[in-house]
């Protein structure tokens, strides 16, 4: 240990909380050591970040270790196993590829401006209840394998050094309600967010790769960032699309793999921004007939990606937002993507949609006349 690093040793305890680290502050610690299967409060977390004491999870893990703490001797076998377990997750050579794929896509996230600061974060679940993740506070342009850390379901660090992200309980939301997702990215792309921003979404049947790859993207209510409120914001649109504009935020996207989420990051962010461009052309843009467009949902399908539009019995209310207003590259959601009732985007309510969309209808006869 270097000089001035002091560490308290808390691996007897099976629960820490406020009090204990706030004890540790007190008692100069600048870093604290428990079990791997220690659960430690959310406060008592954030405490320690905003202290700048690094907690170190793996005490049970060190073979070097002294003996294993009275409570974690005394602990049920099933348990001591099961955070074996959880912990041989961690260096098994499966890890170690995901560790170095999470690093790459990190670097490809700021390398196309797609987070800032220590801004963005990724997870991929390596098992029924282990996730992977990047730590807070490290720009995703540094990463190297040994930040990451992992996780239970319930965000409780199982081992790594480095204090696992902030937003990880948006990804865990998103593990718990679609079982198909094995990676989350989060990223601020520019030309995405300029959409999260203005409560508005970009129309469909534009481009193919988009149709294929993302197709109609979801708007969710805006929520403080970290807390659990603003993961259950992307709830009700998950299960039927794999990318979701957070409002005034950024984007969230879900994929079989780590390197896959990110395309979509990179399909969005693209698309919002070629239409951005499309528009000052002076003319209007072109779409896609509904012909070839049932041609790109069908290859959507075998590929097995979600599409609110493959359930029939909600077409009518994704069509609605194709119509609002002729050529307009900004829409307001329509309830399959994120304008419901109780929704907090300042949207109009399914009411005034069905009359805009009415008056727009309008306007374009009077004006074949
Ligand atoms: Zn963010």
């Amino acid at each position: 240990m270097k000089h001035g690093e002091k560490s308290i040793d808390l691996g007897s305890r099976k629960l820490v909380a406020m009090r204990d680290v706030q004890d540790a502050l007190a008692a100069g610690a600048t870093s604290i050591e428990t079990a791997a299967n220690c659960v430690v409060t959310p406060s008592a977390r954030d405490f320690l970040q905003q202290h700048g004491i690094e907690l170190v999870m793996d005490k049970a893990a060190d073979a070097s270790a002294p003996a294993a703490s009275d409570d974690y001797a005394s602990a049920p076998a099933a348990v001591k196993s099961q955070a074996a377990v959880n912990r041989r997750l961690f260096t098994t050579p499966e890890a170690e590829e995901i560790k170095k794929e999470i690093c790459s896509v990190g670097r490809k996230l700021w390398m196309r401006q797609f987070v800032d600061g220590n801004g963005g974060n990724i997870s991929y679940r390596i098992g029924p209840n282990e996730v992977l993740c990047t730590p807070t506070l490290v720009s995703k342009y540094d990463l190297t394998p040994e930040d990451i850390s992992l996780t239970d379901l319930e965000g409780n660090q199982i081992a790594g050094s480095k204090p696992r992200t902030s937003e990880l309980l948006l990804h865990l939301e998103i593990y718990k309600s679609v079982p198909e997702a094995k990676a989350v990215v989060h990223c601020h792309p520019p030309h995405a967010t300029a959409y999260a921003i203005t409560g508005r979404v970009p129309p469909n049947m534009i481009i193919p790769e988009f149709e294929v790859f993302v197709g109609k993207v979801a708007i969710s209510p805006y929520e403080t960032p970290g807390t659990k409120a603003f993961a259950e914001t992307v709830l009700p649109y998950v299960r039927e699309h794999n990318t979701v504009l957070l409002s005034n935020h950024g984007i969230v996207c879900w994929a079989d793999t780590v390197t896959h989420a990110e395309w979509y990051a990179e399909v969005l962010e693209t698309y919002c921004w070629t239409l951005m461009l499309a528009t000052q052309l002076g003319v209007p843009i072109s779409t896609i007939s509904e012909q070839h467009g049932s041609d790109l949902l069908a290859i959507k399908k075998k590929l097995g990606l979600p599409d609110i539009r493959f359930d029939t019995s909600r077409m009518k209310e994704c069509q609605l937002s194709d119509l609002e207003v002729p050529g307009s590259i900004a829409l307001e959601p329509t309830p399959c993507d994120g304008n419901n009732s109780n929704g907090g985007n300042g949207g109009a309510d399914l009411e005034s949609l069905v009359k805009a969309v009415t008056d727009a209808v309008m306007e374009r006869l009077e004006n074949r006349e």
